[in-house]
């Protein structure tokens, strides 16, 4: 078991010079061991951000110029796009492309969602990396399970690990797995946008169950995944078949999140507890009105189908 090491200050050696550690924003102990972890789990480097939102605004401040264009995923994770709008004042530019077919020309950077989160469309990886500017996966959903980017000839994956990676909805923390990150750990250094070493302990406590819990998630939303289809007050089902995340479209959405007993109606996704909410009320009309997405925890299957055949069924 790792330990918590909360010093943002270490000694230098009987000569004088830094160790490995010596001051937190450069880097610490247990940040580091969570680090490792990740990377070895991605297949390549990786860095942690306090937040998957920090882990996107570092990469991009540290990778482009003003005047440089993402291409970003249609249908991927709205925050992110919003993220990027809140850079347009600094001269960074974003357009949005179907990330099942080749990016757009011109772009400095190519920004992919494996799946989309709520659309839940995968990447087309090789026909992205075929194109000459750099490529973002956001794995996010995926977790390096299911889908290792890098050796798909992705340039960055992207995680918010407060999903999960973490796992248990009571950390907040982001990752970029790369091949070589000195630049963005400088960049990272500098900017002051360094994660926190009990957000790191708490990923690699997550971490130790991943693979159990996403096995397990897969297993149960597959389930779900099947039964929202045949289900007559269900429209449209999206489920790629990995993971636990679920997005259906129903006529009332608020009166079917609302009235779960088991499933909690919260945002957020990749937790040990499931949790469902309409994603318009966030996304405004990006969205089918109708669209509840469902985050499949650990709870028992038929406990969660129960619950969700009662949320469906007629008002009395
Ligand atoms: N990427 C995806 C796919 C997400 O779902 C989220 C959050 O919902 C983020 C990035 C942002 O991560 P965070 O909330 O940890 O900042």
């Amino acid at each position: 078991m790792e330990s918590l090491d909360r010093s943002t200050i270490w000694p230098y050696d009987e000569r004088g010079e830094p160790r490995d550690f010596y001051y937190s924003r450069y880097g610490s102990p247990t940040v580091a061991a969570a680090e490792r972890a990740v990377g070895e789990l991605e297949g390549g480097e990786a860095l942690l951000f306090p937040s998957g939102a920090g882990a996107t605004t570092a990469l991009v401040l540290s990778l482009l110029q003003p005047g440089d264009t993402v291409a970003l995923a249609a249908g991927a994770y709205y925050g992110t796009g919003v993220t990027f709008s809140s850079l347009h004042k600094w001269g960074l530019k974003h357009v949005e492309f179907d990330q099942t077919g080749p990016p757009p020309d011109g772009v400095q950077l190519v920004w992919l969602e494996a799946p989309s989160n709520p659309f839940l469309t995968m990447p087309n990886l090789e026909t992205a990396a075929a194109h000459p500017a750099p490529v973002v996966v956001d794995s996010t959903v995926a977790t390096p399970v299911f889908l290792r980017p890098l050796e798909h000839g992705a340039d960055y994956v992207l995680h918010s690990a407060t999903k999960y990676l973490a796992g248990h909805d009571d950390v907040l923390a982001g990752a970029v797995v790369g091949r070589d990150l000195s630049e963005l750990k400088l960049f990272r250094t500098r900017s002051g946008i360094s994660p926190a070493p009990d957000s790191a302990w708490l990923l690699s406590r997550g971490l130790k169950t991943l693979e159990l819990r996403v096995h397990r998630q897969t297993e149960s939303a597959t389930l779900l995944a099947e039964r929202l289809r045949a289900h007559p007050a269900v429209h449209t089902v999206r489920y790629p078949g990995i993971s636990g995340l679920i997005s259906f479209d129903v006529d009332d959405p608020r009166r079917v999140e609302t009235s779960t007993r088991l499933i909690v109606n919260a945002t957020s996704l990749g937790g040990v507890t499931s949790v469902m909410e309409s994603r318009a009320r966030w996304e405004g009309d990006r969205v089918p009105p109708g669209l509840l997405r469902l985050s499949v925890g650990l709870e028992d299957p038929e406990a969660l189908w129960a619950d969700l055949a009662h949320a469906l069924a007629p008002a009395a």
